[in-house]
C-alpha cells in the first residue's frame, strides 16, 4: 500500500490546515508553520506544499490574492485544487525548482502541471510525454532576427517546427524536461518571453494585425498592445487570477483584431464634431466574451480615451481578483462575475481602483465601425504608406518548419522591414514590401511550399492543436482540418472567403461558433467502435457579423464529414440569392431544417 498521501487527499489537509490558519490570524494568533502573522513567507522546500499556505508580506501586491481566498475560506468554503497550489507557493517564485527539473529531466506531476504554465511550459502527456511552450509577443507582432532564434530554439530545443495560435502567437512542441529552462532563458535573449501565456493569467495581447500600416484603421493599436504587456510583466498581482483572462485592443481596420470575443475587448470608434464630448478617436469597452460558453463581449456603454485603456484594464482585473470564484474553475471566468454583478456593478467597483470617473457615451452616437474585409489576413494589400504592400501568407493550419521560418524571416528582412504580424487566423503578415518586389516575394514564398492565395479553403481553416498535443481533443483537429483542405480544394472552387474552424473539445480554442462552418470534436459511435467524429455548427460570425453559430449535426463520423461539406458549400453556391450573399447569410435565412434539406438534395461526385 502507497504510504503518500493522494492529490485528493493533500487537497483535503491543506484546506483543512488553510482554515485553522485563516481563524488564527484573524484571532491574531501565530501561524501553525511558525511564520509570523503579518510577516515573511513560510521557507519553501522544493515540491513542499506549505499547508497552510504562504502568505504574502504586508504591502506585497499578491496580497490581493490571499486576501481574496481567505474570503471564501471565512465562508466555510473549499478552495478548489489549483488555487490551493496557488495559496501554497507563488509559482512565479520556483526558478529553482524548474531548474531541478531540468537536471533530472524529470517532469512534473499534479498540480505543479498548472503551476510550470506560469511560465509557459505546458506538460501535454499523455498527448505528447513533452513539453509545449508558448510563448507572448505583444500584438502578435515579431522582428526577423526573432523569427530566426525562434526556428533556432525549435531546431536545438524542440521538435523542429512551430506553430501561430489564434491568439496572434507562437508555440513550441516535443521539448524534453531537460530542455525546460534552456528554452526560457533562449527566449528571454531573443527579446520575448512565456511568462504568464498559460494558466490562470492574462494571455497574449491581441491587436490589429494591419497595426500602423491599415489604410482605413482609426488608430495604431500596437502601443496599446505594447504598454498593456508590460503592465502586466511587471505587476506581479496581474498573475494568478481566479482563471483565464483575454484582452484585445482593435483600432477598426480591416482585419480584425475579434475583441468581442475577449474577456476585455477595446474597441475604435471615432465620434463626430457636435455630441457631448470632443470629437475624435475612443475605444469603446466591451466585457465578458467567451465564445466557448456562447457569450460574446457586451458593450458597457464606457468610452475611453487611448491614454485610460490600460489603467482601466488593470482596475477591471483588480475587481475580477476580489470577485472571481476560486472555488469551482467552471466558474470562475469573468463572464460569471458580470452575470452576478451585472456590468454597472462591475463598472462602479472598478472606478474604487481608479483616480477618474468611467465616461459613459451612447454606442448609438459613435460612428459605425468601417467594415472588416474578410480575408484581408490573406494575398497582397496596399498599406496606407504609399507605394508599400503587405502579404498575408497562409499557413497549413498554423504550422511553420525550420525552413518556412528561416524562409518568412529572410523575405521580411530582404524585402521587407523586417516586421513580421501574425494573426489570430494562425497566420502571418509581411509587411513593408515595396510593390515593384512583389513578384519576386510571391516566387519566393512559393519556393517555401506556402501560399498567399484568398480564395483557397485553406485561407479561412483554423485548427486547435487536436488530440496530436492535447489530452482534452477527441479528435486530430490539425491533421483533419489538412485532409478536409486536399479534398475540398479539388472539388469545390470558392469565390467568396468562408471559414472553417476546427476545435477539439468545448474549450472553443478555434472558436468553433464564430466560424461560417464550426466542427466540435466528438468521439461517435460506429457500430461496435468509437471513432474520431464531430458536431457540426452553420452561420457563426464576428464584429458586425457577431452570431453563434447553430448546430445542424451531431455526433457525424470524420470519414462523412469532408463529403458533408461539399455538400454545404455547393449548396450554397446553387442556392443562394446572388453571388455576393455571403455563406452566414445564405444560413441565416433558412432554418436547420431547410438547410438539411438543400444539402440532401444535394449530389456531389463519387
Ligand atoms: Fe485542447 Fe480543447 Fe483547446 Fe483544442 S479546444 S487545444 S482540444 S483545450
Amino acid at each position: 500500500m502507497s504510504t503518500e498521501f493522494t492529490e485528493e487527499q493533500k487537497n483535503y489537509l491543506q484546506g483543512l490546515v488553510s482554515g485553522v490558519e485563516t481563524a488564527r490570524a484573524a484571532r491574531g494568533l501565530a501561524s501553525l508553520s511558525g511564520a509570523p502573522v503579518n510577516g515573511a513567507r513560510m521557507p519553501q522546500s522544493a515540491g513542499s506544499s506549505g499547508a497552510a499556505g504562504t502568505e504574502p508580506s504586508p504591502g506585497a501586491p499578491e496580497l490581493i490574492h490571499y486576501q481574496a481566498q481567505n474570503r471564501f475560506i471565512a465562508e466555510g468554503k473549499k478552495l478548489c485544487p489549483e488555487e490551493q497550489a496557488k495559496r501554497n507557493r507563488n509559482p512565479l517564485d520556483m526558478w529553482d525548482y524548474l531548474q531541478q527539473h531540468a537536471r533530472d529531466e524529470r517532469n512534473p506531476k499534479g498540480t505543479d502541471v498548472l503551476l510550470f504554465k506560469f511560465h509557459g511550459m505546458f506538460y501535454v502527456a499523455p498527448a505528447q510525454d513533452s513539453f509545449m511552450c508558448r510563448l507572448r509577443m505583444p500584438g502578435g507582432i515579431l522582428n526577423s532576427f526573432q523569427m530566426r532564434g525562434i526556428a533556432e530554439i525549435a531546431e536545438r530545443y524542440a521538435g523542429g517546427y512551430a506553430h501561430v495560435t489564434t491568439r496572434a502567437n507562437l508555440q513550441l512542441r516535443e521539448i524534453k524536461a531537460e530542455n525546460l529552462t534552456n528554452v526560457l532563458t533562449s527566449v528571454q535573449e531573443i527579446g520575448l518571453t512565456s511568462r504568464g501565456s498559460g494558466a490562470d493569467n492574462i494571455r497574449n495581447i491581441t491587436g490589429c494585425p494591419t497595426a500602423g500600416i491599415d489604410p482605413q484603421e482609426l488608430i495604431d493599436t500596437r502601443p496599446l498592445a505594447k504598454q498593456m504587456h508590460y503592465y502586466i510583466l511587471n505587476h506581479r498581482e496581474m498573475y494568478g487570477l481566479p482563471r483565464k483572462f483575454n484582452i484585445a485592443f482593435d483600432g477598426a481596420g480591416v482585419i480584425s483584431a475579434l475583441e468581442d470575443t475577449n474577456d476585455i475587448g477595446f474597441s475604435a470608434v471615432r465620434v463626430a464634431e457636435g455630441k457631448d464630448i470632443p470629437a475624435g478617436v475612443y475605444f469603446r469597452l466591451q466585457l465578458g466574451g467567451i465564445t466557448g460558453h456562447q457569450d460574446f463581449a457586451r458593450d458597457t456603454g464606457v468610452m475611453l480615451t487611448s491614454e485610460e485603456c490600460v489603467p482601466v484594464a488593470a482596475a477591471l482585473v483588480r475587481v475580477f481578483i476580489d470577485n472571481g470564484d476560486r472555488t469551482d474553475r467552471k466558474k470562475a471566468r469573468l463572464k460569471y462575475v458580470l452575470d452576478r454583478f451585472g456590468i454597472e456593478k462591475y463598472l462602479e467597483e472598478t472606478e474604487k481602483h481608479l483616480p477618474f470617473k468611467l465616461r459613459r457615451f451612447p454606442l448609438a452616437d459613435c460612428e459605425p465601425r468601417p467594415a472588416v474585409i474578410k480575408h484581408a489576413h490573406i494575398g497582397f494589400h496596399a498599406q496606407r504608406q504609399p507605394g508599400l504592400f503587405y502579404a498575408g501568407v497562409v499557413l497549413p493550419v498554423g504550422k511553420m518548419t525550420l525552413e518556412q521560418m528561416r524562409g518568412i524571416e529572410d523575405i521580411a528582412e530582404r524585402y521587407g522591414s523586417g516586421t513580421i504580424r501574425l494573426t489570430v487566423w494562425q497566420n502571418l503578415l509581411i509587411s513593408d514590401i515595396p510593390e515593384e518586389r512583389i513578384q519576386s516575394v510571391k516566387d519566393e514564398i512559393k519556393a517555401l511550399g506556402l501560399d498567399w492565395n484568398a480564395a483557397s479553403v485553406r485561407a479561412g481553416l483554423i485548427a486547435c492543436t487536436g488530440n496530436g498535443g492535447c489530452k482534452f481533443s477527441a479528435s486530430d483537429t490539425k491533421g483533419q482540418a489538412m485532409q478536409i483542405a486536399d479534398y475540398l480544394e479539388t472539388r469545390v472552387q470558392l469565390d467568396q472567403p468562408i471559414n472553417i474552424h476546427l476545435t477539439g473539445c468545448p474549450n472553443s480554442c478555434a472558436q468553433h461558433y464564430v466560424g461560417d462552418i464550426g466542427l466540435l470534436g466528438a468521439k461517435v459511435e460506429v457500430g461496435e467502435e468509437m471513432v474520431e467524429g464531430y458536431h457540426l455548427y452553420l452561420g457563426g460570425g464576428y464584429g458586425a457579423s457577431q452570431k453563434i453559430g447553430r448546430e445542424i449535426y451531431r455526433d457525424v463520423p470524420f470519414a462523412q464529414v469532408p463529403p458533408l461539406l461539399e455538400k454545404m458549400l455547393t449548396a450554397y453556391q446553387g442556392y443562394r440569392l446572388n453571388p455576393v450573399e455571403s455563406f452566414q447569410d445564405f444560413t441565416a435565412r433558412h432554418s436547420i431544417e431547410q438547410l438539411k434539406a438543400l444539402f440532401e438534395q444535394t449530389t456531389i461526385a463519387a
